[in-house]
């Protein structure tokens, strides 16, 4: 570590701003917020600036009678003998001094921050690279929203009183990681605190319901982690255990908490490493035991995830439990393999059916599915392709109604295989497409080769 990471308090306490340009104006804003008075020096200082109240302008050229009485020294003038002046002067006195963009003549640096106050977060690279910094800012600005001041606010509000109700340190911890990560922050962050009082004040009621053990049933999308939502991601880092299948991708499963044990309760066709029933029951047991439960499920886990019977399960248990929607197979392929699966000149309407054998037959409305100006999806559709394609034109399709199957969509192994009812059965035995594969019937699938230009990684 090359800086002792501080927030110093300068309300009211005098700090020396040397330059009066654009950032001298910056540096004399920033302080001025955390509540300090600042004295500016510079030849010229520009009204607005002067005129701040907080501000004491003083026109003329530094010298060393303005550190009297200062606390903190930022150094901003384009002339460095000026800014090293300051900046020995500074020292000598032991007096804190940033020049700006000079790391050798500070004894402190300036972080970049993210201002959500209370809550502060403050960034460096130590001077490394202020474009790293700055970028890493950008991204935690999308995980630490706006509103998360109001939350920090509410927090402050109720501290007092959680320490005196709560008196174990331990289940005190559980219990603001319960207000944070539940639906009380939900009510804050939407801006109805009444409520959130009201939940927050029923929680405190007895410190024996003060308890972890919760489940959140994440859709993980379809592959590519840029598709995961910024909750799925909040939660993968919180939980203790992650419950995963083999339709996570690796990459998503390697996001997760890095100390979080991992269970594999994979299913591949026919070969299932846990029944359903034994995953619902495993859910319940590790909440039991106080942990925070990650069910990872591949797409979105209500479109043929099987994520209701799992909460079925956790719901007649009394588990507390939050589900998370993920971009279900369809939709991620689709906009990978460039196939807009409602384009208003081929289909009115899209159906998401499964394939999945029972009995070696396909059990499906072929009516429904075989109309004109429709998409189909269909998951789990492989092992029945042959079926399913002749079915189709059996019960009115047109044999050259176009159909593609995709593999592994929006993954780096992406592969789209296109035909017509009639072709693709034979097309697939030869290019033996690998699981996970999606199939879409209709008209849509032609767009692929006008938008292909835009997926270049198919
Ligand atoms: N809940 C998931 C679907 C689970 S059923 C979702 O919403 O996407 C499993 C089927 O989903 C697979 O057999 C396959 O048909 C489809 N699937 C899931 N991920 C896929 C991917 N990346 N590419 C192609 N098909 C996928």
């Amino acid at each position: 570590m090359d800086f002792l990471p501080i927030f110093a308090n300068v309300k009211n306490k005098l700090c020396l701003v040397v330059g009066g340009g654009s950032v001298g104006a910056r540096k004399a804003g920033v302080l001025l917020d955390a509540g300090a008075k600042v004295r500016v020096v510079a030849p010229e200082i520009g009204a607005e600036l002067a005129q701040q109240p907080g501000i004491e302008a003083v026109v003329g050229r530094f010298e060393e009678r303005h550190l009297n009485g200062v606390t903190l020294i930022i150094a901003a003038t384009n002339d460095r003998a000026v800014n090293r002046q300051v900046s020995e002067l500074a020292q000598a006195r032991n007096i804190p001094v940033n020049v700006v963009d000079d790391p050798e003549l500070c004894s402190f640096i300036m972080p970049a921050i993210l201002d959500r106050s209370p809550l502060m977060v403050a960034f460096s690279s130590g001077g490394a690279s202020p474009v790293l910094t700055r970028m890493m800012r950008g991204k935690l600005e999308t995980v630490i929203p706006q509103n998360y001041s109001k939350l920090a606010a509410f927090a402050e509000r109720f501290r007092e009183e959680v320490k005196r109700r709560v008196t174990n340190p331990a289940k005190r911890r559980i219990f603001w990681e319960n207000v944070f990560e539940g639906v009380v922050s939900e009510k804050v962050l939407t801006g109805d605190e009444a409520s959130a009082e009201a939940m927050l004040q029923q929680m405190l009621q007895n410190e024996d319901n003060i308890q972890r053990g919760e489940v959140y049933l994440v859709g993980a999308g379809p592959g590519d982690p840029d598709l995961l939502t910024f909750r799925a991601l909040r939660l993968m880092q919180k939980a203790d255990v992650v419950v995963y299948d083999n339709l996570v991708s690796k990459p998503i499963v390697e996001m997760t908490r890095r100390d979080a044990e991992r269970i594999f309760v994979g299913k591949k066709r026919d070969d299932h490493t846990l029944p359903q029933e034994e995953i619902n029951l495993l859910l319940v047991r590790l909440a039991k035991e106080g942990k925070r439960v990650l069910r990872l499920k591949g797409g979105d886990p209500f479109i043929f995830g099987r994520g209701g019977e799992e909460i079925e399960t956790l719901a007649a248990e009394g588990i507390a439990f939050q589900v998370v929607p993920g971009i279900t197979a369809a939709s991620g392929v689709a906009s990978y393999a460039g196939i807009p699966l409602t384009h208003r000149d081929h289909a009115q309407s899209c159906m998401f059916v499964t394939g999945h054998l029972k009995d070696g037959t396909m059990n499906l409305d072929w009516d429904a599915l075989a109309r004109p100006r429709q998409t189909v999806v269909v998951y789990m559709g492989l092992h029945g392709l042959d079926t399913l394609c002749a079915e189709l034109i059996k019960h009115g399709l047109p044999d050259t109604t176009p159909i593609a199957i995709v593999q592994h969509g929006t993954q780096p192994t992406q592969r789209v295989i296109t035909g017509t009812l009639a072709t693709l059965p034979a097309i697939a035995e030869r290019e033996k497409p690998q699981a996970p594969t999606l199939i879409i019937v209709g008209g849509v699938v032609t767009l692929r080769e006008k938008l292909a230009w835009f997926h270049p990684q198919t």
